[in-house]
């Protein structure tokens, strides 16, 4: 042990060949100027996940082997580095992490939409979990700048989930949702069903869930008030006549399926709005150019979630959003080839390894 009780060394899932986590001991990172150290509770393994242990992305996510990945996560601080005296941060403070601050010089950052910091493939720009050290592992090193903390009401798996909420209150605040709003998501998984979740609180009335099996189930209980069976209806004609034949104001896909996009264009009404939150892993998708143009239909692509973080840690604080059902596969760390088989065959909405 050195300073202030924290070990030299931790147990971290490693990913050394692709295809497949490992458990390690390797060294606890160290926090550098403006950097904190801290103790990771619980982390999330997602898709994105999925396709980096598999190779998808070699070369850029990681950019070499080993890697630790783990992106959705919570914790506490557990030491503070150089520099991070004006931080507002405490040893114990209870924290998520955003997975990277921008460069905050670039015209995007300065603008504050550092989402899209155009430094981002510069040598050196830290994406974490995808090109620097993520968090399925006892210690992480994260920006004091990256860190916003979470009151005691909120769990630690449900803070794990933070990091997908915020995404879904960018894409309630991109598609400009207000009260009575009429809305569609497509894909159940833990984005649609967070989407639906903060769709209603920004003020939709009415949020039609298109998907199938158990995760459609789910939507009911999580306050959809349509639920459309994709293998039993046709999502266009059901939206459609759930709204009056006008079409929903915004439709969300949360499927990243490219077939998707040309129903939900199809969904939505004139003048409206369809946000795409998901990756197509590089397939393109039909666009129906006249229905674009002469309804003047809006299409907005949602990407990670600048200044976002706060109000989903609020909306998770006042228990506006429900997250038991999405945090009901919980593995210890050194289960996580559990929790990331659980992923792969789609057992578990989201899987959460807890440290
Ligand atoms: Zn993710
Ligand atoms: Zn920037």
């Amino acid at each position: 042990m050195s300073d202030a009780g924290i070990p030299a060394l931790m147990q971290a899932a490693v990913l050394r060949t692709f295809g497949r986590l490992e458990l390690e001991e390797v060294p606890v990172p160290v926090a550098g100027p403006g950097e904190v150290l801290c103790r990771v509770r619980a982390c999330g393994i997602c898709g994105t996940d999925l396709k980096i242990v598999q190779g998808a992305y070699k070369g850029t996510w990681p950019p070499e082997l080993p890697f630790i990945i783990g992106h959705e996560w919570s914790g506490e601080v557990a030491a503070l580095g150089p520099g991070t005296g004006r931080s507002g941060l405490a040893v114990g403070d209870r924290i998520v992490a955003e997975n990277h601050t921008g460069c905050g010089e670039c015209p995007m950052c300065r603008s504050g939409r550092y989402n899209l910091c155009e430094r981002v493939r510069e040598p050196g720009f830290r994406l974490y979990g995808h090109t620097a050290p993520g968090a399925l592992a006892e210690y992480a090193v994260r920006p004091a700048t990256a860190l916003h903390k979470v009151p005691p009401q909120v769990s630690n798996a449900a803070a794990a989930l933070v990091n997908q909420g915020a995404l879904t209150v960018h894409a309630a605040r991109r598609a400009a949702l207000g009260p009575g709003a009429a809305v569609a998501v497509f894909g159940p998984g833990l984005l649609g069903l967070l989407m639906l979740q903060v769709a209603r609180a920004a003020g939709a009335t009415q949020v039609i869930m298109v998907g199938r099996g158990q995760r459609l189930a789910t939507a009911g209980e999580l306050g959809s008030t349509d639920l459309v069976d994709y293998e039993h209806a046709d999502p266009v004609a059901a939206i459609r006549a759930a709204t009056g034949g006008r079409g929903a104001d915004c439709v969300f896909d949360c499927s990243g399926s490219p077939p998707v996009v040309a129903q939900a264009l199809r969904s939505v009404r004139r003048g409206g709005k369809v946000a795409l939150l998901g990756l197509a892993g590089g397939q393109t998708a039909e666009l129906p150019v006249d229905a674009v143009t002469l309804d003047e239909l809006d299409v907005l692509g949602v990407r990670s979630s600048p200044g976002a973080y706060p109000a989903m840690i609020s909306l998770l604080a006042a228990g506006v959003v429900s997250t038991d059902p999405l945090t009901s596969h919980q593995y210890p760390l050194s289960d996580v080839a559990t929790a990331y088989t659980m992923l792969e065959r789609r057992e578990a909405i989201r899987p959460i390894v807890t440290m």
